[in-house]
């Protein structure tokens, strides 16, 4: 069985029953998207207030907005609350938050497509027991703020068809996943817990030494190497073992 539920697979905790040891990353986010408005522009708009709280808005190609709400501080459970209290609860954070909030908040209440996250990785010692296998966020959720997720859960169920396509030996198939997939899961998972921190200060004076350093960064000159920064290649494991994926033939465009 290839359990692949993602975050908060039920099916890992009833195989693995607390084996799971989770990095809680101490950011909790919201999306969800609002009707575009007028002085929604092409950018992608942050706003920092105090107490790590911010507010995003990315106007999309749909002619909508997308919103997203963050609020840096350690988990309190709230990812297991129903989203009647989770949109309480930002309601109450964010109503005095300034900026576009209000008009947030309202979109929020009427959005339909509410999506709700305290962000934490996941983190198994073995991916396989038995028959059963994890992969995907099920098994190593590095969360958002690695922006590799995507990535992870379609090499790793690459590898793994791979795996299981070769032989017959499921022991060993799945120790050669875990093997090949190891290195690029832990790569993706170091994020810096200190990421969230900087881009949601509690106080003014973070938020103003924030939006200097920003400033900075973001001067021509100094803006290629900012990139470089924040953007390296992952260490993919060798697929080249693994038969190509046949492409779509005429019979199935037509
Ligand atoms: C806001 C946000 C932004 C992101 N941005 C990026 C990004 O820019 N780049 C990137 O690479 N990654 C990004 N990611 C991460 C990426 O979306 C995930 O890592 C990826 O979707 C994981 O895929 P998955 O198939 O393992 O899990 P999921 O996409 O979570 O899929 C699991 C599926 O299983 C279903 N399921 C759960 N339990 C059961 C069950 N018992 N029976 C049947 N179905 C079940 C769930 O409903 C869900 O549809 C982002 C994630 C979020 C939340």
């Amino acid at each position: 069985m290839i359990v692949a539920e993602g975050v908060g697979s039920a099916t890992r905790e009833l195989v693995f029953p607390g084996e799971n040891d989770p990095r809680w990353m101490d950011l909790t986010i919201a999306y969800f998207t609002i009707p575009r408005q007028a002085d929604d522009d092409r950018m992608w708009r942050w706003y920092n207030a105090t107490n790590g709280r911010s507010i995003s808005l990315r106007p999309d190609t749909h002619g909508t907005t997308r919103a997203m709400l963050s609020i840096q501080k350690p988990p309190e459970g709230e990812q297991d609350w129903d989203v009647a209290q989770q949109k309480a609860f930002l309601q109450e954070t964010f109503s005095d938050a300034g900026w576009q909030a209000q008009r947030v908040l309202e979109g929020m209440n009427n959005s339909d497509d509410f999506y709700f996250d305290v962000l934490r990785q996941v983190r198994m010692p073995n991916w396989s027991k038995g028959r059963v296998v994890l992969t995907g966020d099920a098994a190593w959720c590095a969360t958002p703020l690695a922006g590799i997720g995507a990535t992870l859960a379609v090499t790793g169920a690459y590898v793994l068809a791979g795996e299981l396509a070769g032989q017959n030996d499921l022991p060993s198939a799945f120790a050669n996943y875990e093997k090949a997939m190891r290195p690029m899961v832990e790569e993706g998972q170091g994020v810096p817990k200190i990421g969230p921190r900087l881009m949601n200060p509690q106080s003014r004076l973070g938020i103003g030494l924030l939006h200097t350093a920003l400033k900075i960064a973001s001067q021509p000159a100094l803006r290629k190497n900012a990139g470089k920064l924040f953007s390296r290649e992952p260490t993919a494991p060798d697929l080249s073992p693994y038969p190509k994926a046949p492409g779509p033939t005429n019979s199935h465009l037509a």
